[in-house]
């Protein structure tokens, strides 16, 4: 017999034009209503429990903004829109563009909402390590108002009930390090073009005068129960040059910094080498444009 799809035990679904409404439907769905966005990933999920669908398309979350020193990104901005955008293009060296034209075919990054992405807490969601390299927070509307927290956090809960009451409403970047000195990648291994990743690392440099390395950003997926940023491996890069000894030394904490699974897509040694070998050519990328002696 073919199982049900959730669907099946949907009542209602509801189109709020604003985040308050859309919030007062979450409240009061007494645990059954949930939040829908481009559906990419709920429709795959099939969770029988839901009765309410409370679709957030219309709630006036999609806008790419600039608010004092920082980029700010509705929920409901989808990959698509974050692939074309000048501003997104012209931010950090186009890293999130660049991440958001790897998400899946173009009918999905029509659909794929930024939001949708961090909120499923899927350790492949390839928006986060960009967003963790540019130190994103995000912004939660709750029962009490609204609450701003770092990503890192709302990723380590975003699978847990912790904030199944709260919206996800926009995604905020300070203003990243610019000029000289300031290099940017994103690298993603998946079995086929559309694919989800087997592993993807987003790295951020920026070099002294000198080329001693002042400021590094590392963060890597698929490879931890939430997208994570190497913290070991970016102290281990302050104040020296980058030369392929410190490339070598910095692939191999990484290896050890990551606990993979092994799945059907691939085994956990494999998946800690290609973390070592994804940094390497990360931060190659991102010395190219310094200059640095690789
Ligand atoms: C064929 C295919 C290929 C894919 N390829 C990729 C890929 O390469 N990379 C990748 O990262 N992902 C991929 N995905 C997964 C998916 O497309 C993305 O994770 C997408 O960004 C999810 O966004 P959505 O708007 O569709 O989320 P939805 O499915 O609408 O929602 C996902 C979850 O988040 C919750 N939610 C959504 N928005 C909010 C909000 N604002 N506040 C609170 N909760 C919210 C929903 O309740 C639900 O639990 C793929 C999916 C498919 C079907």
């Amino acid at each position: 017999m073919a199982s049900q799809i959730m669907f099946d035990n949907v009542e209602a679904f509801y189109r709020p034009a604003n985040v308050r409404e859309a919030l007062r439907l979450l409240h009061s769905g007494k645990g059954q209503a949930r939040v829908v966005a481009g559906g990419t990933d709920i429709v795959v999920e099939g969770d029988n429990s839901v009765r309410f669908l409370i679709d957030i398309t219309h709630a006036g979350l999609s806008y790419i903004r600039h608010r004092g020193p920082a980029c700010v990104i509705g929920a409901t901005t989808t990959m698509a829109e974050l692939e074309g955008s000048d501003v997104i293009r012209a931010l950090a060296g186009g890293l999130l563009s660049r991440a958001a034209r790897s998400c899946g075919s173009a009918p999905v990054r029509n659909l794929a909402t930024l939001g949708g992405n961090m909120a499923h807490g899927s350790p492949a969601a390839d928006m986060a390590t960009p967003l963790l390299v540019l130190d994103a927070a995000v912004v939660l509307a709750v029962a009490r108002g609204r609450r701003k927290l770092p990503l890192a956090e709302y990723l380590t809960c975003a699978r847990t009930n912790r904030y199944a009451k709260a919206l996800l409403v926009e995604v905020v970047i300070p203003d990243p390090p610019r000029g000289k000195g300031c290099g940017w990648s994103f690298q993603k291994l998946g079995r086929t073009a559309v694919d989800i990743s087997l592993a993807s690392v987003s790295a951020g440099l920026q070099t002294d005068s000198r080329g001693r390395v002042k400021w590094a950003r590392i963060a890597l997926g698929s490879v931890s129960p939430a997208p994570m940023r190497a913290s070991g491996a970016e102290q281990r890069m302050a104040g020296r040059i980058l030369d392929h000894a410190l490339l070598a030394e910095i692939g191999a904490e990484v290896a050890r910094e990551v606990s993979p699974i092994s799945d059907a897509r691939a085994s956990a040694e494999y998946r800690r080498e290609i973390c070592s070998v994804l940094t390497r050519r990360a931060l190659e990328e991102c010395s190219a444009p310094v200059g640095c002696s690789l």
